[in-house]
């Protein structure tokens, strides 16, 4: 199976000023034509750095990109450090340079000296036409290998690739697909995670398998190559087969969609609404919830309660019960809860109150309240680490509490 490197040419990519984008452009349509892309390399304008990057990424992978560096002036050495690389010879082509004069002639300027350098064509490659731009790419193909030189103006890639490359890329290519599962997983950390899973997925080497975990919310992505899509399905399907009794109901979706979308398909079927209260999470919940386009079909309204006063005017929260039970409690959990359910008439309703610190000697602890039409409770919860990941993990909780509620009855 074909694997591909991509070599982004440029010193500006190494400043935090510039990112290099056009490696994510070609990763993605290298990965439509189900080549993976195992390396990618920054190189500043230095010919020797270059010449030695293309080198050892020729003598590992069949497809090499090499995107950049291939403008008019003295710091454009893409064209040089190939051609050491391949030990082949820069060859001066007359149409390429009538070809740019032309284009300048039709802009009206005159070309100046130095572009005839962009004239110049590695032995025995083809040109690829930019119409775009005044850089043309190279394709060579050298000891099996598929060498690309392709223009650094992420426009001028754009519009190129598509034209230039993917149809030859399309005929020396075996028939390969990559298909993809995107599980999404709450309720459990990373190393408990892998722990479970990886005795099944560490005997696949295709699928591959990557875990990427944030705060409480893990993605695990499957990644089946092979020459048709119906071979990599059943693959993935027979290690999903495996994977999802180990994970069951802390799998929450199997395409990628966000928890708050898994939560608003859910109000969504039951014709429910909700509605939040929020203390410590600041209206994170609500935030999450609405970001969803359409929310309006299942989200009432919220309140943002964050001092004892609020939560007794606007959420109804007894001053009794915060005086006996403080408000970081169960009880006031609770109330807060029913309080916004009532106020809202929403079948559902979730809280969140809770220490997010950095101060006080009970940061990270947290009540999570429920309430709905089969009653109230609310869930203790303590977190670790800093402020804004305990309040990303609460409101990642509160969601999932209410997914799997919503799922029991
Ligand atoms: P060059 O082809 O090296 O002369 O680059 C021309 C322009 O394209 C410059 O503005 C670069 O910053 C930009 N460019 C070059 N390579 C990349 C890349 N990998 N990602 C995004 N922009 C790039
Ligand atoms: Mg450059």
């Amino acid at each position: 199976m074909a694997d591909a490197e991509i070599v982004a040419v440029g010193t500006e990519l190494l400043t935090p000023q510039k990112i290099d984008t056009n490696s994510l452009y070609l990763t993605d349509q290298l990965n439509a034509l189900g080549v993976e892309v195992v390396r990618k390399t920054i190189v500043g304008d230095e010919r020797a750095l270059l010449t030695e990057t293309i080198r050892a990424a020729l003598a590992r992978s069949t497809i090499v990109i090499v995107t950049g560096g291939l403008g008019p002036t003295e710091d454009d050495v893409t064209r040089d450090a190939v051609a050491a690389a391949l030990d082949r010879e820069l060859i001066f082509n007359q149409d390429v340079c009538d070809w740019l004069v032309e284009r300048f002639k039709k802009f009206g300027r005159k070309m100046a000296e130095n572009n005839k350098r962009q004239a110049y064509v590695l032995d025995g490659a083809e040109i690829l036409q930019n119409d775009w731009g005044t850089a043309p790419g190279q394709w060579i193909v050298h000891n099996g290998a598929v060498v690309m030189l392709l223009p650094g103006p992420p426009r001028e890639l754009k519009a190129m690739f598509p034209v230039r490359c993917l149809p030859k890329l399309q005929e020396l290519l075996p028939p390969q697909v990559i298909r993809t599962l995107f599980y999404r997983v709450a309720g459990m950390g990373e190393s408990d995670l892998d722990h479970l899973i990886a005795p099944v997925y560490t005997q696949y080497q295709n699928p591959v398998t990557t875990i990427l975990a944030a705060a409480s919310d893990i993605q695990i992505h499957f990644r089946a190559r092979c020459p048709s899509a119906e071979e990599a399905d059943v693959l993935l399907q027979e290690l999903a087969s495996k994977i999802d009794p180990l994970l069951g109901e802390r799998l929450y979706s199997k395409s990628g969609e966000p928890l708050e979308q898994v939560v608003g398909n859910l109000l969504r079927q039951r014709k429910a609404h909700l509605s939040v209260a929020e203390s410590a999470t600041g209206g994170m919940i609500g935030e999450r919830i609405t970001s969803i386009p359409g929310s309006s079909d299942y989200f009432a309204g919220g309140f943002l309660t964050y001092t004892e006063e609020m939560k007794t005017k606007l959420l109804g929260v007894p001053e009794a019960l915060l005086r006996e039970h403080t408000a970081v409690s169960e009880q006031v959990a609770v109330a807060m809860a029913e309080g916004a359910r009532r106020n809202t008439g929403s079948e559902y309703a979730v809280s969140v109150t809770g220490y997010a610190g950095p101060a006080g000697d009970q940061v990270g602890l947290m009540f999570i309240g429920l309430a709905t039409p089969r009653g109230s409770e609310a869930v203790r919860y303590q977190f670790a680490t800093d402020r804004q990941r305990i309040r990303t993990l609460a409101t990642n909780t509160a969601l999932d509490l209410l997914r799997r509620r919503m799922l029991a009855e």
